[in-house]
């Protein structure tokens, strides 16, 4: 009972106190004086003092043995008794009760009652003794502390109830029984429970007893918590098994089942599944106790392990994200233990690294070691040792032989872990697999060095080369000129800044051409084979090829044009001259061509007086065809048409004449080669006539078209046909014969026309198949010696060679090669 409740409360030291009291007042009651307590104790107090005669009767003596009796009874009952007055104050108290309380009786009585209380309590006692002096006669018990005169706490239940003295006055008295004890062990108790409380619930770990005969469950506060349970509610398996997670249901239920069934202990773990469908881990631990009856009794410990499990969870997981990221990154860690030299930890990764199985735990450091080249190893060691000292971090590279010879290049770094010695007792590092960099690093650096060595190349011929390189802004303004060791080269100066159409000194004189660059260069194309006139570095013309191509930036920003120039004024010279060359070429030709026309009159007058002659006979014919009576329509009709005919014959002479002596232009069309030589024989035929020539004409037939100049072709096979003519003049005995062939040779890709003109004359001496074409070369007394030169330069202006052979027998062959065009030309 707590103290401050008052209970109606049967107490035996009390009721018999109480009881004695109530037998005096009966006893009394039939006396003349009716004695009240407090009398009596007074009479007790002055017992031995009196000698009032008046009570020395049997009923007297009576009493006074009854007094003495009660108090015996009083004095040395266990029990502490005490009388106080409605103030509180202390009327009699016994030597027993006074004793409890360090006091005397002498030492309480005339006291307040209070002093033996603690002040804290003064209200609840006043409370009491009012309760009692309010209901007379009715009995009420109550627990309290009181205080020792040493200070110390006396836990007591009182039994108290008021009643009335014989002058109606109430005195309240007080029997108090010593639960100091009770209390301690009660209080000791409720310390313990309160404490296996809150450790039940600092460490989640509630209790619980389960009968499996009655399916009985107890559980303590935890257990409800861990639940969630209301503790009000009784617990069942019932509501154990709702609340276990569905798929642990059938594994809880089979260890209940075991351990009732054998009556053994069980210890499992299982999961709940919450309301708010949330999980919970717990670890539940239970003793089999077998009762005297035989009944099984299972008593445990359940702990939410929730927490664990999850740390242990993420521990798991961040662990394995580490060993990914280890096995990604190829780091692996470790930990040195440097007192007993052996690893005190090494990750999966490093196993890998040596080219071990991560599995081979009991691997010493040993076989690590022995997979680091001894000069490596040597190093490490001394790094490592120098750290120790030094209580540094260190890092170092070394190398790492695999058992299939390949070769791991590691960089590692160490933290020295100093000890509560002072001392470094662990070196935690990593190490990081740096082969693949170190090869990327190689591979850069020879890349590099390549790179400079072949730009240094580069310089080495942009300085040596007549070329040389330039750069020019978005604007297109030059911005840079590669140098030049040559001073001779003619790079020229002073035009950074300036754009290409402000160097020429002639720009206005082609305005096309520039424009057309400008459009390019706007259009950021490239260009190839610009040529326009410059200055040197000394100032002189020059001319310049130069081609280029626009550069961008990573975002394909135009930057400007760079590209490569070149001095071209010698080619440029070459070209001019051989133009001039050209032109005197063809002037001569014409020349030549002009005056061969002149030795052809007789032949080309022949031409043409024959269909004339043949016109006008016919003419002649056709008047007397028309002076007939009737006139000969149908024979004059023939003679006109025949009149036609051969005025056109004549008119093409001429048309052919006036080609020959016409200042052309040369035009490259496709000609049939056989063609131009039957023209040309009837060009020649008086002049084969008259020296008594024939002519023999094997032309093959289908050849494929040629690309020339019929006019210079003509040229070339007249002159050739002349020149066979007068070859064959000393012929007396031998027939004349000119012989003109052609034919094709080679295959369709390559092949070439071959044209040949065979005479059987004089023939050409063997040192004389070259000198005949030197210009001015001739053997004729009113011979020019320009026929032969000119027609092999008009031959190899068609891209054709003109040779000359001495016949097997006698007389010489020229023969014309002029090659074919691609057959989608001709
Ligand atoms: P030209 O006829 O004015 O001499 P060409 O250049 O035509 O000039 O000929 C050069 C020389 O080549 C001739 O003078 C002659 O000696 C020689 N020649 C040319 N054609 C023949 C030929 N068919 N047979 C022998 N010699 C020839």
């Amino acid at each position: 009972m707590m103290p401050g409740q008052i209970a109606k409360f049967g107490n035996s030291a009390a009721q018999f106190l109480l009881g004695g009291l109530a037998a005096l007042r009966t006893f009394g009651s039939g006396a003349k004086h009716k004695p009240a307590i407090g009398d009596a104790w007074r009479q007790d107090n002055t017992d031995q003092n009196s000698t009032n005669r008046d009570s020395i009767n049997k009923d007297g003596i009576d009493l006074r043995d009854a007094v003495k009796q009660w108090r015996e009874v009083f004095e040395h009952n266990p029990v502490m008794y005490f009388m106080v007055d409605p103030a509180g104050t202390v009327l009699n108290v016994n030597t027993f009760g006074a004793a409890q309380l360090g006091y005397t009786a002498a030492e309480l009585t005339g006291q307040s009652v209070l002093n033996v209380f603690f002040e804290e309590d003064h209200d609840l006692v006043r409370r009491c003794v009012a309760l009692c002096l309010e209901t007379v006669d009715q009995s009420h018990t109550w627990e309290i502390r009181k205080i020792r005169k040493d200070g110390s706490v006396l836990w007591v239940r009182e039994n108290a109830k008021a009643m009335l003295r014989g002058d109606g006055t109430p005195v309240v008295l007080v029997a108090c029984e010593n639960i100091t004890q009770r209390r301690e062990a009660e209080d000791g108790l409720r310390q313990s429970e309160a404490y296996l409380a809150q450790a039940q619930e600092l460490s989640r770990t509630g209790s619980f007893g389960l009968s499996p005969a009655t399916g009985e469950i107890v559980w303590s506060r935890e257990t409800f918590r861990i639940f969630q349970c209301d503790p009000a509610v009784k617990p069942t398996l019932g509501f154990v098994f709702q609340r276990i997670h569905p798929e642990d249901r059938d594994a809880v239920g089979k260890t209940l089942e075991r351990a009732s069934r054998e009556a053994e202990d069980f210890d499992h773990q299982y999961r709940l599944l919450m309301p708010d469908g949330s999980l919970k881990y717990l670890h539940s631990v239970a003793r089999a106790v077998r009762h005297a009856s035989g009944r099984i009794e299972f008593v445990g410990a359940v702990t939410d392990v929730t927490i664990a499990k999850e740390a242990e969870q993420r521990l798991r997981r961040s662990e394995a994200y580490l060993a990914e990221a280890q096995r990604l990154s190829h780091t692996s860690s470790w930990a040195w233990d440097v007192r007993r030299q052996e690893f005190a930890y090494r990750s999966a990764e490093l196993y890998r690294l040596f080219g071990f199985d991560p599995d081979q735990v009991d691997l010493s450091a040993r076989a690590f070691q022995q997979r680091i080249p001894s000069e490596d190893f040597g190093r490490v060691v001394d790094v490592e040792r120098r750290a120790i000292q030094q209580k540094q971090p260190f890092e170092i590279d070394f190398r790492i032989v695999r058992p299939d010879g390949s070769i791991r290049r590691v960089h590692t770094e160490g933290h020295p872990v100093i000890g509560g010695d002072g001392d470094v007792m662990e070196i935690i590092g990593t190490h990081v697999d740096v082969t693949e960099q170190f090869a990327a690093k190689e591979a850069l650096q020879k890349a590099f060095d390549e790179l400079k060595q072949s730009e240094q190349r580069f310089r080495d011929y942009a300085e040596t080369a007549s070329d040389w390189f330039w750069e020019t802004g978005p604007d297109h303004r030059i911005t840079h000129i590669s140098e030049h060791a040559d001073t001779a080269t003619a790079v020229p100066t002073g035009l950074i800044g300036l754009t290409r159409w402000d160097i020429p000194p002639d720009a206005e004189l082609e305005p096309e051409k520039w424009e057309q660059h400008r459009a390019a260069i706007e259009a950021h194309l490239p260009f190839r084979d610009l040529v326009y006139r410059s200055r040197d570095r000394n100032g002189s013309p020059i001319y310049v090829r130069t081609s280029g191509k626009p550069f961008h930036d990573a975002n394909g920003n135009f930057l400007g044009y760079r590209g490569v120039s070149t001095d071209v004024t010698a080619a440029v010279r070459a070209e001019q001259t051989e133009e001039a060359l050209r032109k005197a070429q063809a002037e001569l030709a014409h020349v030549t061509r002009v005056t061969m026309l002149g030795e052809l009159t007789a032949s080309i007058a022949h031409e043409i007086n024959q269909p004339l002659a043949a016109v006008i006979s016919n003419a002649d014919a056709c008047i007397g065809w028309l002076d007939r009576e009737p006139a000969e329509l149908g024979a004059a009709r023939r003679s006109v048409e025949w009149i036609v005919e051969d005025a056109n014959r004549a008119s093409e002479v001429i048309r052919r004449i006036r080609a020959l002596a016409k200042k052309t232009e040369i035009e490259m069309v496709p000609l049939d080669i056989n063609q131009v030589v039957r023209e040309t024989v009837t060009l020649v035929r008086r002049e084969l006539a008259t020296h008594a020539v024939s002519v023999r004409m094997e032309l093959a037939s289908s050849l494929p078209r040629v690309c020339g100049d019929r006019i210079q072709l003509q040229q070339v096979l007249i002159n050739l046909a002349m020149n066979g003519i007068e070859a064959m003049q000393a012929n007396i005995d031998r027939p004349r014969e000119l012989s003109i062939r052609s034919s094709q040779v080679g295959d369709d890709g390559h092949g070439r026309l071959l044209l040949t003109v065979t005479d059987c004359g004089v023939g050409l001496g063997n040192d004389a198949t070259e000198r005949i074409f030197t210009p001015f070369f001739t053997t004729k007394s009113g011979g020019l010696g320009m026929g032969l030169s000119i027609c092999r330069s008009i031959i190899e202006a068609h891209a054709g060679r003109l040779s000359a052979f001495p016949n097997e027998g006698s007389g010489a062959t020229f023969q014309i090669t002029l090659p074919l065009p691609h057959e989608d030309m001709s």
